[in-house]
């Protein structure tokens, strides 16, 4: 599967949409990502999961560990492919980093694949990154669905996300859509309609 094809499945899938959307921090896109378009899909969401299993199917990965939401998901998939155990890193108590809780642990120096499903400052992985840390277990690599930072972020190891793409976004008053009077389109309903 080609990077292509892995956004290809997000078009076809409804989790990538061209439009003119208002974020969660109330600037403005002409794309939006409703990943869990895929991820509600266990059929699809497993088929691009095994792609990213396949980039670390030669690095001896004992262990794959995602961030809550989404990476639960994306870790269980890929470790299924790969024959190890999954774990998930949640946010601290307090919201400050991220720990493990229900008991999970990693013993010392144990091979670490880390995912995520789609990323823009890498905030999360990063988390999970200082935490695997601590148990000083070896890092391998990082998998991603997809890199929306247009590969800028650097995270110090192996990093292959399915797909990289650049976003871009703007203060309300700089929007080159509302300067063309493109009405903003509004999330509600099954099929986006337009406010
Ligand atoms: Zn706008």
């Amino acid at each position: 599967m080609s990077r292509i094809n892995v956004l290809d499945i997000f078009k076809k899938s409804g989790a990538l949409l061209d439009g003119h959307f208002k974020l969660s921090s109330g600037r403005h896109s002409d794309i939006y990502y409703e990943k869990f378009n895929i991820l509600k899909q266990p059929r699809l969401c497993e088929k691009v999961c095994v792609e990213m299993a396949k980039q670390f199917e030669n690095d001896n990965v004992e262990l794959v560990v995602g961030p809550t939401t989404g990476g639960i998901i994306i870790a269980y998939e890929v470790a299924k492919y790969l024959g190890t155990d999954s774990i998930y890193a949640e946010a601290a108590d307090g919201g400050k980093g991220r720990i493990f809780k229900r008991g999970f642990h990693i013993d010392e120096g144990t091979r670490v694949l880390i995912v995520d499903d789609v990323m823009t400052r890498g905030t999360s992985i990063f988390e999970v990154i200082e935490l695997v840390s601590k148990y000083k277990a070896e890092i391998v690599g990082i998998g991603e669905l997809l890199d929306r930072s247009g590969g800028k972020v650097k995270f110090g190891y192996p990093f292959k996300p399915l797909a990289v793409v650049t976003a871009d976004d703007w203060a309300p008053e700089n929007c080159p859509l509302c300067k063309k009077g493109i009405p903003l389109t509004q999330r509600g309903s099954r099929k986006f309609q337009t406010a």
